[in-house]
């Protein structure tokens, strides 16, 4: 059975900057989890960053992410990112589901640096670096796309 990545504050995990989940109500992942397909992984908690922790963003134009402090981000979040990567390749993981919006995980939408909550078009770290493996990354928006694909005899 081909196994899926799953950004672990989707499946309940509490793992956000702010100590929350972001979970789903979804019969779809409902039936992954029960088959045993879904693997959860937090990029950045695996990396070595504390819950809660500071907000982080993609400084538009550079391969920074920083607190609104200014501080710093980039290393651990490129070390979550190569992790979850080495996660995928064990499993042999084609897709994966990512928390949309995050600077790790956003598949096609992140924030745009200015921690006024406004989004811009973009990828995270995570998702990025997924993506430019081939493997396939969607938001949590996007599960008919996977689920029709599945489909597909021998999936
Ligand atoms: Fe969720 Fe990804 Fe953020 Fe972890 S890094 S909390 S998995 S969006």
């Amino acid at each position: 059975m081909e196994k899926i990545l799953i950004s672990a504050c989707l499946l309940r995990q509490k793992v956000r900057y702010n100590g929350r989940d972001l979970p789903q109500s979804s019969p779809i992942l409902e039936c992954w989890e029960k088959e045993g397909r879904l693997v959860s992984f937090c990029p950045e908690v695996e990396a070595g960053l504390p819950t809660p922790r500071a907000c982080v963003e993609i400084i538009p134009g550079t391969e920074r992410l920083e607190d609104e402090t200014g501080k710093d981000y980039s290393d651990a979040f490129q070390r979550g990112a190569r992790l979850c990567l080495e996660l995928c390749r064990r499993y042999g993981i084609k897709t994966a589901i990512l928390a949309e919006n995050s600077p790790s995980c956003g598949s096609t939408m992140v924030y745009d640096g200015s921690f006024t909550g406004r989004k811009i078009p973009g990828q995270g770290v995570t998702a990025a670096l997924l993506a430019s493996e081939g493997i396939r990354v969607y938001s949590q928006h996007k599960l008919d796309k996977i689920s029709a694909r599945l489909d597909e005899p021998g999936k």
